[in-house]
């Protein structure tokens, strides 16, 4: 294709993905100068179309960005009121006490949000300051400066023909350019992934480690609603199959968020993370909290896992990445949202200290020590070896000495563990099929359990259909020649949208994929035993779009 000519435009600071870092960076941006040029480019139809956390939040990244956040009216109606933790087996569960969780654990003082309305609400206020804010479009590729920094973005790209030829309504889209690029696209961003290859932001460190977490909405009987409820449970159904756990939340208006996350890192291919969500809330604790109530949306996303030993190094001329772009998930507690906005504004102080310097271009070197140094470093060295002795020792042994290692780091900043490192990353955790049973999952009943189709209706994901295949491979023959032979070809399984098939054309097995069904977790780039799928963005307004979630 010929070279394609795009009209740019100038900013300050150019910001990819609106979401909780996203959008703190563009308010502390103008809190600090409204004179500056600042500007959001987000691939969901609107803020908060592809935000999938239902959550319960940390309101101290709210605190620090907006302390008068409840005068502003920010959507955090609901504070936890009851924290629960299970331990599921098949018929019954055991509660775990709450003294002897570290104070990290403890949800008081915490607030049960729906991420997308709280999103939708941050950008209402960056807008009010003076910000640009662009969803529907999508940030396709990076553009480089003529000393190897990074400049800007394209966006907007639209009308491509599926062979990638402009179409009849081809839209080259714009560059963006800005003194300082913010790349805060969540988890396994396209664009991070690119910047962290090139300029090696992860060399030395831990391989970052995911998990696929899965999400419906349900209205249930107001007589087993208790708005500010918090539970999470373990063990039953995934045993000794794969690490993870489920979370129910009690928001308001008799709606609860019911959730589960399988780690990435499971050996098993012929495991099934979709369907052990779904025998999940046939366990009877679950069940009797859903019968009589009805599922109102479904979503999922992949959740970053690795912690302080995996960030990449945060900057690189020109750019930065923010919140969980560069995993800053603390994993025990699930959460992240409250290091994004703190990632956020701390990368908005040190390009507005930068730009007032009269500088561009170059390493934020402030906002990397901001972030190791200060809160968000302290909170994710506190838990940093949770993960990995999940992973090397199972749940019982890990929950005695995860939660011994989270004292000794809370009360001394000590770890009798030192650093532990996570070794593979979790497509090379995966074994071939001959080494492990097929497992048997019970079919949906359609009453509390859906086949995948049915609820991935419920995300309302949409994707043009004449356009190029976002998702790419990077040798078509590997799916049948490779995956399905060595690996059952796990696709079918590890993706919680139905994307991937293997069907039988001609007596023959072909790999089939139905990019349309996408939802944009990622899982297919992470988990891919051949690391052959890519997933890139598709053109902007397409994806999921979650109400609520
Ligand atoms: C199942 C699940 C449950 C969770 N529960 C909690 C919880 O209870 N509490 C908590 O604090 N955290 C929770 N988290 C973690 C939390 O979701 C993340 O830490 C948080 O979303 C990170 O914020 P972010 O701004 O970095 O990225 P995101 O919230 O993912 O936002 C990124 C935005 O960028 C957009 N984007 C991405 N790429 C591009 C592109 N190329 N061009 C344009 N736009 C782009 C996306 O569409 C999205 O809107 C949970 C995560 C999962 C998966």
């Amino acid at each position: 294709m010929a070279e394609i000519e795009r009209e740019a435009m100038e900013y300050d600071v150019v910001i990819v993905g609106a979401g909780p870092a996203g959008l703190s960076a563009a308010i502390r941006l103008k809190q600090l100068d409204a004179d500056l040029q600042v500007v959001v480019l987000e691939k969901g139809s609107e803020v908060g179309a592809h935000i999938l956390s239902g959550a319960v939040l940390d309101p101290c990244g709210l605190n620090a960005l907006i302390p008068d956040w409840k005068e502003k009216g920010a959507p955090l109606n609901v504070e936890v009121k009851e924290d629960n933790f299970l331990m599921l087996g098949e018929a019954g569960q055991v509660r775990i006490p709450n003294f002897p969780m570290p104070p990290l654990m403890n949800n008081h003082g915490n607030y049960i949000v729906s991420m997308g309305n709280v999103c939708r609400w941050m950008a209402e206020q960056a807008e009010e300051m003076g910000v640009e804010i662009f969803p529907g479009m999508a940030c396709s590729e990076l553009v480089y400066g003529d000393n190897g920094e990074v400049k800007g973005v394209v966006a907007g790209e639209f009308g491509k023909n599926p062979d990638g030829t402009p179409g009849p309504a081809y839209e080259p889209g714009m560059e963006l350019h800005g003194k300082y690029v913010f790349l805060s696209e969540g988890v396994r961003g396209s664009l991070s992934k690119e910047v962290i290859a090139k300029y090696g932001l992860s060399d030395g460190k831990e391989p970052q480690k995911y998990g696929v977490g899965m999400k419906e909405i349900w209205e249930i009987d107001p007589a087993k609603h208790k708005e500010g409820t918090v539970t999470h449970t373990m063990g039953w159904p995934l045993g000794s199959n794969a690490g993870g756990g489920s979370f129910i939340y009690h928001l308001d208006n008799n709606q609860v968020y019911v959730g589960f996350v399988v780690h990435l890192n499971y050996k098993n291919p012929h495991l099934f993370p979709y369907m052990e969500f779904q025998r999940f809330k046939h366990h009877p604790v679950v069940a009797d909290l859903l019968k009589g109530g009805k599922r109102v949306a479904y979503g999922a996303r992949a959740i970053t896992e690795g912690g302080w030993q995996s960030m990449p190094k945060l900057v690189a001329p020109g750019v930065a990445l923010l919140g969980c772009s560069a995993g800053m998930v603390n994993v025990p507690r699930i959460k992240g949202n409250h290091n994004a906005m703190l990632s956020g504004k701390a990368a908005a102080e040190a390009a507005f200290d930068a730009i007032k310097a009269e500088r561009s271009g170059d390493e934020l070197t402030a906002y990397e020590a901001d972030v190791r140094d200060g809160a968000i470093g302290k909170d994710l060295k506190m838990v940093r070896n949770v993960k990995p002795m999940w992973s090397k020792w199972g749940l019982t042994a890990s929950l005695a000495l995860g939660g011994l290692d989270m004292w000794t780091n809370n009360l001394f900043g000590f770890s009798f563990f030192g650093t532990l490192g996570h070794g593979k990353n979790d497509a090379q955790s995966t074994e071939e099929a001959s080494k492990h049973k097929p497992i048997d999952y019970p079919k949906p009943d359609g009453v509390l359990s859906f086949d995948r189709l049915t609820n991935v209706s419920f995300s309302m994901t949409n994707h043009e259909e004449s356009q190029p295949c976002h998702l790419r491979l990077g040798n078509e023959d590997t799916p049948i020649s490779v995956n399905l032979p060595k690996f059952a070809e796990p696709a079918q399984r590890y993706c919680p949208a139905g994307v991937y098939e293997v069907v039988e054309k001609d007596g023959k097995p072909e790999f089939v994929v139905n990019f349309q069904n996408c939802v944009h977790c990622k899982t297919c780039d992470i988990k891919d035993p051949s690391q052959n799928i890519t997933w890139t963005t598709p053109q902007g307004g397409d994806g999921p779009n979650y109400p609520n979630m």
